[in-house]
């Protein structure tokens, strides 16, 4: 019988984002708060430049962290500051498309997320099924746990949110007789 040998590593990525505080950009047409792709829609929005999804960011870079090219930063302003591409969704493709090009197919995401606001524990299932979309996992292989912060940082305090996340990938690295 033919056994495939696997090769396996992790990857640690890391973002965060105020909220918007502006008045006028509050009431941008499409400004919102987009969580793993998920439109919250009752919530106060996070200020950037694309829709400022602060966990598909960090999912982004812990990506970028595993292939070493770096999506968010040049690539990503170049898509969204050039040609209007806003939907971090498309940086996430970017970056799994250097995973793939790479060998590397991922078996886990375990993202960790702190602010004080919004309250999330109702609605974590929702972000983790649009990620398993987004990433072709299958849900019990997408980790999502939030924290209020207890008012310590800046996002304890709810002036902003902060996002860390681990991927875990594996790649054949020949095949064995057993
Ligand atoms: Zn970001």
């Amino acid at each position: 019988m033919i056994s495939t040998a696997w090769e396996y590593a992790s990857a640690i990525g890391q973002d965060s984002h105020r909220f918007s505080s502006d008045p006028e950009r509050q009431k941008e047409p499409g400004r919102v708060l987009i969580l793993a792709g998920v439109v919250l829609a009752d919530e106060c929005p996070l200020a950037g430049n694309s829709d400022a999804d602060v966990v598909l960011h960090a999912l982004t870079n812990a990506v970028s962290g595993m292939t070493g090219r770096n999506v968010l930063g040049s690539r990503a302003d170049e898509l969204c500051l050039r040609q209007g591409i806003r939907d971090s969704a498309v940086y996430l493709r970017e970056a799994l498309t250097d995973l793939a090009a790479a060998g590397w197919s991922l078996t886990h995401i375990s993202i960790s997320l702190e602010g004080q606001r919004p309250r999330l524990m109702a609605r974590t299932d929702s972000l983790r099924q649009n990620l398993a979309i987004l990433t072709s996992l299958e849900l019990q292989d997408i980790g999502l746990t939030a924290t209020s912060g207890e008012g310590l940082t800046a996002f304890g305090r709810g002036e902003g949110i902060q996002v860390f996340c681990m991927v875990s990938v594996r790649r054949p690295i020949g095949q064995t007789c057993v």
